[in-house]
């Protein structure tokens, strides 16, 4: 496993990271659960995501419980705060302080430490102003609760703006989070180009599309059983954009290109994010433990520019 400094800091990460949205508490068994997180520790993975709305709150539950007796030095655990958990309060969602305040206690309960490494703001709140919540999390800073402070698809003026008030009050915003895959490439024309400006590096989430990329969903046939795309607890809906047939043809034409680098197809989608320097860490998903020892391997493999223009020609204007 390599590692990579997460923005302007001090703070490594491993270049893949194991995250367990629509799987821990939901999808997936807790022993299977645990079964991933072992085998994402077997292959060197230290950063582990989560967010308190996963599973409304189970999943940090699942991943506290799957990491109990590690040594916590060795892990960087990130988690976020945004959505509302459970029953809608009036004050239960948003980036306001009360909620920020509020979510990191049950966090760090569920998580099963008295810190986290990274805290994320899930969303952009365009009801609370920007000042208040950067100071919510300047205080966490200071308390220890919190030793970095990163955000989720914000764009490239809201990261600009966060980033100025953060540095106003003595610490650093140093990640986004947002969407990004061979089949979803909207950051890099405004996003990327402030973020390396700022010094605030990605952490991408779906490398593989949700397992689009991995090429075992066939145009024109069912899913195969116990697929994110057959999880009627929430994977099918999420998934649902990616499933046309023009997409799943295309997809099957980067099949040749992973077998000439004897690659699996989710190795080479998994090593594409990681050609883009500005992103720190792929964040995979995986309902069983073989995918994640198969899609770690795509750590420091190069793709040279041959290749990527292969790709770009296999997947045309999808
Ligand atoms: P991926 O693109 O890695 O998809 C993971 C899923 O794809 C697996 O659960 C599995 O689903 C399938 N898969 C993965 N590898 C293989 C393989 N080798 N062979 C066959 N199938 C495979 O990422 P996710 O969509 O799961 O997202 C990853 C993480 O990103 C989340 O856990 C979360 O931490 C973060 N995230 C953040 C968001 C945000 O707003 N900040 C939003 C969404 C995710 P199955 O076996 O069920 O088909």
């Amino acid at each position: 496993m390599e590692f990579r400094y997460l923005g302007n800091s001090g703070l490594k990460i491993s270049e893949i990271t194991y995250g367990n949205w629509l799987t821990h508490g939901s999808q997936v068994e807790n022993d299977a659960a645990i079964a991933c997180v072992r085998a994402a520790l077997d292959a060197g993975i230290t950063t582990f995501d989560t967010a308190d709305v996963y599973a409304n709150t189970a999943a940090e539950s699942v991943l506290g419980e799957a990491l109990k007796g590690q040594r916590r030095e060795s892990l960087e655990i990130f988690t976020k705060v945004y959505f509302p958990t459970g029953p809608k309060g009036h004050n239960d969602t948003g980036l306001s302080r009360k909620h920020i305040h509020e979510s990191i206690n049950g966090s760090l309960q569920r998580l099963g430490t008295d810190h986290v490494d990274l805290y994320q703001a899930h969303r952009y709140d365009y009801e609370t102003p920007l000042e208040e919540t950067m100071q919510a999390f300047a205080d966490l800073v200071r308390q220890g609760k919190v030793l970095y402070v990163g955000v989720s698809e914000w764009t490239a003026d809201q990261l600009r703006a966060g980033h100025a008030l953060a540095k106003d009050l003595g610490f650093q915003l140093i990640s986004n989070q947002p969407q990004y895959s061979m089949l979803w490439r909207v950051i890099e024309e405004k996003v990327v180009p402030t973020s390396r400006e700022l010094g605030i590096s990605q952490i991408v989430w779906s490398p593989v599309a949700q397992g689009i990329l991995t090429g075992k969903y066939q145009p024109g046939q069912q899913p195969p059983a116990g697929s994110r795309a057959t999880d009627e607890k929430g994977g099918a809906d999420m998934i649902a954009d990616f499933m046309t047939d023009e997409t799943l043809t295309a997809v099957q034409g980067l099949a040749p290109i992973a077998a000439d680098l004897g690659l699996t197809m989710a190795q080479l989608a998994v090593a594409w994010v990681l050609q883009n320097d500005n992103v720190a860490s792929a964040l995979i998903g995986a309902s069983r433990p073989e995918q994640v020892s198969e899609n770690v391997k795509a750590s420091g493999v190069k793709l040279d520019a041959e290749v990527l223009a292969r790709i770009d020609d296999a997947l045309g204007a999808v």
